[in-house]
């Protein structure tokens, strides 16, 4: 398994939610599928996770399994142009 992906696997083998900075967590699969942390721990998509990353700014992304919104932490840059 992808050692960049071994550090976030928590203590009851789950994918953390969260980084060590606190920030969330979206994983992505080999097939370039975006998951949720939640469809990242299913034991058939653990073994095809091929890295993980935070969704800082943008639009929303969708996870591939359950097609929940994955919002950016700081919001789309554009959206906030016109909220000004
Ligand atoms: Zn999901």
């Amino acid at each position: 398994m992808n050692t960049n992906i071994d550090g976030f696997i928590d203590g009851y083998g789950n994918m953390k939610e969260h980084d060590a900075f606190g920030y969330n967590v979206t994983y992505i699969t080999k097939r370039d599928a975006v998951l949720c942390p939640d469809c990242a721990s299913e034991d058939e998509n653990m073994d095809e996770l091929a890295g993980a990353f935070s969704h800082f700014e943008g639009t929303p992304l969708y996870c591939d399994d359950c097609d929940c919104e994955i919002e950016s932490i700081y919001g789309d840059p554009d959206e906030i142009d016109e909220v000004v």
